[in-house]
């Protein structure tokens, strides 16, 4: 244990009373170094034994000073503390004559370095820590000790100003980490969804819009919407998703394709132009299909073009849902008498789609799901059967004929039931 020589200003040749208060001058404002406590005490009271590890309870809080009750084995005294930027003051009521410290002071001084290493005596302070834990002493626990007279009752969680799990951090520190998310905002009130526009006859193949929606206060359903394209603008870069931004990367090459295709998928321009494009275009579709089951997903209706300047109208919109299941595209063949029909028959998983089902180019729509088409040749099956008006007839007389140039060659890849 280092004993210093007492330190000039402190030093007092004659034995004081430890019930006045003595003064241990602080090296920094409001800190309590071990080195100092440990030079506020003479060799001969040091050399004292027991005191060892008081028990510590806050009495008051009075006149800027705080009492403690400090006891060991059956014997108690009454430890104060008062404390200013550089000073701290402490008196025990032990009465004992001693050169600096008494032995109850120095002990129950060194007790609180222990928790608390270089001791912060704002605590100690008027309008600290022990007033307020005095004040609503019902929400601190109760047991003795330093470390357990600041120690808020478990519901209370960290009581500001007291005990504080972070000290040393602000919530500057905290705030300042690395945030790539988007201004909350923005993500709060408004969600990116997408529109597959499809068109009468005079339209264009089906292509994709990305398009600003304006959630509802829960933020789970989109309420209104910004025009046509709103959302891919720079502006709005910083809050878009990764997947977001691929499928408004894609948006835009469905668009260049299908600007420059004609809007039938059996026209003559292939027969003369090949299909290469439009292989792109459903493979495009095919890229987009996955992403765009994670964001919200709407029909679109337009028949004139300059529909698409405006907002999306609400009345030409339908929410869909889309699914990952490839149609299996297979053919029925009806004895109807007189006739014979051929008919579509597109399986999901084994099942015939039955309900309201709407073919229309690489789509088929069931009730507000909606299937994408695994390939051109099937899609362009659909529609050689939706031109048919869903259904081929077939008079007796004409089904050799028939067998011979259509059911021969369809049979070669598709099941014919
Ligand atoms: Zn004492």
């Amino acid at each position: 244990m280092g004993i210093k020589k007492k330190e000039p200003g402190i030093s007092n040749p004659s034995l004081r009373n430890a019930s006045d208060f003595y003064t241990i001058p602080l090296e920094e404002d409001y800190i309590l170094a071990e080195e100092t406590l440990e030079s506020s005490i003479d060799i001969k009271t040091s050399k004292q034994p027991g005191w060892f590890y008081p028990d510590l309870k806050l009495l008051s809080f009075k006149e800027d000073t705080a009492a403690i009750l400090n006891s060991n084995d059956k014997t108690s005294f009454t430890l104060h503390l008062k404390v200013e930027p550089r000073k701290l003051m402490v008196s025990c009521t032990c009465g004992l004559q001693v050169e600096m410290l008494c032995i109850h002071s120095f002990k129950a001084l060194s007790l609180l370095l222990h928790f608390d290493g270089p001791a912060d005596l704002k605590k100690f302070m008027p309008g600290g820590a022990a007033q307020t834990v005095l004040d609503n002493s019902k929400y601190f626990e109760t047991k003795t000790g330093f470390r357990n007279f600041f120690n808020p009752k478990a519901a209370m969680g960290a009581v500001y100003g007291i005990s504080e799990p972070l000290e040393g951090f602000s919530i500057e520190d905290a705030l300042a980490m690395p945030a790539p998310l988007p201004p909350k905002k923005q993500i709060k009130d408004m969600a990116m969804c997408y529109i597959i526009m499809v068109s009468g006859r005079k339209g264009l193949l089906p292509f994709l819009l990305p398009c600003l929606g304006k959630l509802n206060k829960a933020g789970d359903h989109i309420k209104g919407f910004g025009k046509f394209l709103s959302g891919i603008q720079k502006e709005h870069d910083a809050w878009l998703t990764e997947e977001q931004r691929t499928l408004n990367s894609l948006c835009l090459q469905i668009w260049k394709l299908v600007e420059k295709l004609p809007n039938e998928l059996i026209h003559e321009d292939m027969l003369y132009n090949g299909t290469d494009d439009l292989s792109k275009l459903l493979d495009l579709w095919h890229q987009a299909f996955p992403l765009l089951m994670r964001q919200p997903v709407y029909k679109h209706f337009y028949y004139k073009p300059r529909q698409l300047k405006g907002r999306p109208s609400k009345r030409y919109m339908q929410k869909i849902n889309l699914k990952d299941a490839a149609p299996l595209i297979q053919f029925k063949l009806t004895d109807k008498g007189a006739f014979k029909q051929l008919e579509l028959l597109p399986l999901i998983n084994g099942k015939e789609i039955r309900n309201h089902k709407i073919f229309d180019k690489f789509f088929i729509y069931e009730n507000d799901n909606i299937y994408l088409l695994s390939s051109l040749r099937d899609a362009a099956m659909v529609e050689w059967m939706k031109k048919s008006g869903g259904r081929i007839t077939i008079f007796k007389n004409q089904f050799t004929q028939f067998e011979n140039s259509f059911l021969q060659p369809l049979k070669k890849y598709y099941e014919l039931r």
